[in-house]
């Protein structure tokens, strides 16, 4: 049986930046495309007129691409803005009003995490929780401890089912290929596993510094900000055992069983560093030792991967921007036929996307010798892709929680690098442009060194 629809969109943090930079874009997108037929609700505390808000939408929207006014149009005639503070039960009130006849509402948090409290009890108070789903963007938590408080905190309202943690990583088009090619393609099975798979590299680099985020940066650092959540992620979905396709869960339990198989980091496991000016950024203390980059190693206890080391690097200042996975299948018995980087799964998830095989083949002439060759999909996104926040907040409306992240698999993740959060290794400058902290290349010594991914 298919869940009931969600008849109403309500967004708390509405004058904030994340509804700014993603969110009016996302709703644009869906207006265009005549899948936003209900009341969109922004909820702040800017003492801002309907007229006032729709002018802000109108500027997200135009910054963030072109602007069709007759999709905008029908976006614009959608919203409607209630103002009041969070902590005062009439704004509540307000919105009950609002909702009309509503009695399916989506709540999107968009705010701070210290604010999720007072909004989710606001809307417990004043029964506006009853068949309604909520929203929750991340960070979902700081550690162990504070993910299950503030899963306590939802569950005081909403049940697990009406919950939809987003971690945008998951909507990307690219990042849902990995999991298609995996298991559309009857080749790839029987190789995916300790026989045939020697190592597996994830790298996303940033060329970009903080870019004004310094204190932002400084509650989080490298692994929380994106290994944690994102990278673990696409762990999950290059090691997870084949889902069924019986039940919807069953891709959410897999990732689940990733997790949990997934020894917690130790300190030799992990090299951080930070790259030389970030303690003169804004909002960044002078002698921080926060990571703007980290590099882990993770080994799998399943009977699929055991022994096979999973690395992840990620970082700012890097040499270029992109997102790579770099999948080494293990040499073939000659291997002086095959020398250097070959016989290789690449997946590029970003700025382009690319599935490429490497191999070898025969270097034309008269010696029986080989050259490398990569066989390769590319593909260019054109701009008409469905955005990751558009996806999401579709499927949440549709009440599809595929995509998002559950309570069971957040804890699992922070189980993974809580015993390497804070600054209990030491933290290696870098250059800006580099490839991060040479002490890394030891984490990898064994596997023939860093995938350096090709400039973005
Ligand atoms: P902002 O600080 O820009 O926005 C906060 C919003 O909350 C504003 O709309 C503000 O209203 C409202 N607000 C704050 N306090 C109150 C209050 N007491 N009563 C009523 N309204 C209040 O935050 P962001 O948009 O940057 O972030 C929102 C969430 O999204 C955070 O959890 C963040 O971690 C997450 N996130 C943000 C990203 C980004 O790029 N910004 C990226 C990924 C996740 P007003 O301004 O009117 O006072």
């Amino acid at each position: 049986m298919s869940a009931p629809r969600s008849d109403a969109l309500v967004f708390f943090g509405a004058s904030g930046d994340l509804v700014y930079k993603k969110i009016f874009p996302a709703l644009y997108a869906l207006a265009r495309r005549g899948r936003l037929d209900l009341p969109v609700i922004g909820v702040a505390r800017s003492d801002w007129t309907l007229e006032q808000f729709r002018a802000r939408a109108r500027e997200s929207i135009e910054r963030h691409g072109r602007l069709d006014d007759a999709a905008f149009a029908r976006l614009s005639e959608r919203l409607r803005y209630v103002q009041g503070e969070y902590g005062d039960p009439a704004t509540f009130e307000t919105l009950r009003k609002a909702l009309g006849s509503a009695t399916r509402p989506l709540y999107y948090l968009a705010i701070p995490p210290s604010l999720f409290a007072s909004v989710v009890e606001g809307l417990g108070r004043s029964s506006g929780a009853q068949n309604a789903r909520v929203v929750v963007e991340k960070p979902f938590g700081r550690d162990l401890s504070s993910a299950q408080e503030l899963n306590a905190t939802l569950h005081r309202v909403f049940d697990e089912s009406a919950i939809f943690r987003i971690d945008h990583y998951l909507g990307k088009e690219p990042v849902q290929n990995i999991l298609l090619f995996r298991f559309a393609n009857a080749f790839l099975e029987p190789i995916w596993n300790r026989r045939y798979v020697a190592s597996v590299q994830i790298t996303m680099a940033e060329s970009f510094d903080v870019q004004g985020r310094g204190r932002f940066y400084e509650e989080a650092g490298a692994i929380r900000d994106v290994i944690q959540n994102h990278m673990l992620q696409v762990v999950g979905f290059l090691a997870m055992e084949p889902p069924a396709t019986t039940y919807h869960e069953s891709i959410r339990d897999e990732q689940v069983k990733v997790f949990r198989t997934i020894r917690p980091l130790r300190p030799e496991d992990l090299v951080r560093g930070q790259y030389r000016g970030y303690r003169k950024e804004v909002g960044v203390a002078p002698d921080s030792t926060v990571e703007t980059c980290a590099a882990v190693r993770l080994h799998i206890d399943s009977w699929r991967w055991d022994g096979v080391p999973f690395f992840i690097r990620a970082g700012k200042c890097l040499a270029t921007t992109t997102t790579e996975v770099l999948v080494t299948l293990c040499r073939p018995p000659l291997s002086k036929l095959c020398p250097g980087e070959t016989n290789y799964f690449r997946f590029r998830l970003s700025p382009d996307v690319t599935i490429a095989v490497g191999a070898r083949v025969k270097r034309p002439g008269e010696e029986m010798d080989t050259e490398p060759t990569e066989l390769r999909v590319v593909h260019h996104p054109d701009g008409e892709e469905m955005d990751a926040y558009e996806r999401l907040i579709g499927d949440a409306m549709e009440g599809d929680a595929t995509l998002f992240a559950r309570e069971d698999a957040v804890e699992a993740a922070w189980a993974i690098v809580q015993p390497i959060l804070g600054s209990r290794t030491p933290v290696h400058e870098y250059e800006c442009g580099s490839w991060g902290p040479r002490e890394a290349d030891a984490l990898t010594a064994g596997v023939g060194g860093w995938h350096t991914p090709a400039a973005g």
